[in-house]
């Protein structure tokens, strides 16, 4: 049987890589071949910046509540296709189909704010700075912009930041991740299907090579990138070195703080869904549960949280009734593995062993791991440190609410933290005093809209302007400023 080989998306045509290396995409869930993806080649790269640079001019000019007519028809034909979208993303990614379901929903949020450029785009003006001079402010497009994908949001990542910048008059390349490349494919039927001019929006596949191409090509503007941080601090030099416009969101380690106050038993199907939906492998995930009080209330969050942790369905994630899919790939399983050996090592209390399996169905096992939680885990160990990116909780123990923010602050990465508690004044000192860009009050994934921007701190985040919202409309334009006096 011949297996299905994806192709790019260049000028307005889909277009056979001429590689001969290809990536085999596997469904972590039953093990069987999906596709191949291409690790394109450099001309490729190439043949989309110079599609994007030609549709620049054209695009540019056409008025702004033009461009955003085309957003709309991609809202119709996402929503009309809403199903087979959210399918294709459990299929190769392996997260449940009502994760696929929200994913799919964020995505088509950001092309809905996005179509709101007529507004969000507008400049500013000012009359008679001096007699007779009026002075404006205007903001206008700069060129080809590209993305850089994880694996993680096979689908909604690269809507970050795609339809704000072709909304505001630039053209696009995006690269999805290798490991993930099915659900962008989907999205670029649909935008081939919404009749943009050609050039406008380009796909190629691949991997670092064709990632550095974009940071390395004279005509490329700026690049956005979502994905772990010792990539997005390379990226971030890279477009130092080469004068490009970036935003690098990257990998996390997020807290969630429950003080002695929290109302455990509402907040439990919030926490549960932060550890474990998506099998832990968001960047919003909570990864280390810290409990303020005494050792009655430790025992009872930590009693509550594991057995609720211990009674998720784990399996195939186009059953409904599954709670929780496989991790991508066994390379992830493997690394998740080895994290918790290192942690045990260390002396943390393995509680709730999700290497044991018990799967829904009869599965290959290569990619699932069950829900684990990990007690006496110590600021300074491993576990609490490094983004272990599963379905992995570090239990962790703390005074008071100022030792708590502490060890928040212990670990390199400010991507989100939460505090549970009904007090007014330790949820105000949490959200001043806490260095992280997306904070959670009796919220445990603390996914900003679309219509904010996606905030990062420390080892979370390289760059200025973030994605999403009013922001990255910021980043997609330049400010002009013109001052005219008419004699
Ligand atoms: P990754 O860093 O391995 O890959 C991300 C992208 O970078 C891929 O497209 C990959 O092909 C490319 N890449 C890999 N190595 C490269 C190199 N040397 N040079 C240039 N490009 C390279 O990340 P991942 O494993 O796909 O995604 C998971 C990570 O993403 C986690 O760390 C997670 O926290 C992070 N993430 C962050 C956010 C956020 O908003 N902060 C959101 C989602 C995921």
């Amino acid at each position: 049987m011949s297996v299905n080989r994806l192709q790019n998306y260049i000028n307005g045509e889909w277009v056979d890589s001429k590689t001969d290396e290809f990536v085999k995409i596997i469904n972590p869930a039953r093990g069987e071949l999906l596709c191949e993806s291409p690790m394109s080649t450099k001309a490729e790269l190439d043949a989309a910046v110079q599609a994007s640079q030609e549709a620049f001019p054209d695009w540019r000019n056409t008025p702004a509540v033009a461009r955003a007519r085309y957003l709309h028809r991609l809202i119709e034909v996402m929503e009309e296709n809403f199903n087979e979208l959210s399918i294709v993303q459990t299929r190769e990614h392996g997260k449940t189909i009502d994760e696929s379901r929200g994913e799919t929903r964020r995505g088509i949020e950001m092309v809905e704010v996005a179509s709101g450029i007529p507004t969000t785009m507008q400049g500013f003006n000012l009359e008679d700075i001096a007699h007779g001079i009026d002075e404006y402010a205007i903001y206008q497009p700069l060129g080809v912009f590209s993305c850089i994908a994880p694996f993680n949001f096979p689908f909604m990542v690269p809507l970050w930041f795609l339809p704000f910048a072709i909304a505001c008059g630039n053209t696009f390349v995006v690269k999805p991740s290798p490991r993930t490349p099915m659900s962008q494919t989907k999205l670029f039927e649909m935008l081939d299907d919404v009749g943009l001019p050609p050039g406008v929006v380009n796909m190629v596949h691949g991997g670092a090579e064709i990632a550095n191409g974009f940071m390395e090509h004279p005509d490329m503007k700026g690049v956005t990138f979502v994905g772990s941080t010792p990539v997005a601090k390379h990226i971030y030099r890279k477009c130092g070195e080469t004068g490009k416009r970036v935003i690098a969101q990257a990998g996390a380690k997020n807290f969630i703080v429950i003080m002695p106050d929290a109302e455990i038993d509402k907040a439990m199907v919030s926490l549960i869904a932060s550890f474990f939906g998506n099998a832990g492998q968001r960047c919003l995930a909570g990864a280390n549960l810290l409990v303020v009080g005494d050792d009655k209330t430790y025992r009872s969050v930590v009693d509550k949280f594991r057995d609720a942790a211990a009674a998720i369905t784990v399996g195939d994630g186009l059953d409904e009734s599954v709670q929780m899919g496989p991790v991508q790939n066994a390379e992830s399983k493997q690394r998740i593995l080895k994290m918790m050996e290192k942690g045990i090592a260390e002396g943390a209390k393995l509680t709730l062993d999700g290497r044991n399996l018990n799967l829904v169905g009869d599965l290959p096992g290569d990619c699932f791991l069950n829900p684990s939680v990990f007690e006496n885990v110590t600021p300074e160990m491993s576990l609490a440190q490094d983004e272990i990116f599963g379905p992995v909780a570090s239990v962790m123990r703390a005074g008071d609410l100022d030792e708590a923010i502490d060890i928040v602050h212990s670990v390199p990465f400010g991507n989100s933290a939460a505090i549970f508690t009904n007090n007014g004044k330790w949820a105000r000192q949490f959200q001043h005093d806490v260095v992280a860009g997306n904070i959670g009050v009796n919220v445990g994934i603390v996914a900003p809209m679309a219509f904010f921007p996606f905030g990062g701190m420390k080892d979370s985040f390289f760059g200025i302007l973030h994605g999403q919202g009013q922001d990255v409309v910021r980043f997609f334009t330049e400010c002009k400023v013109v001052i005219s006096r008419w004699f």
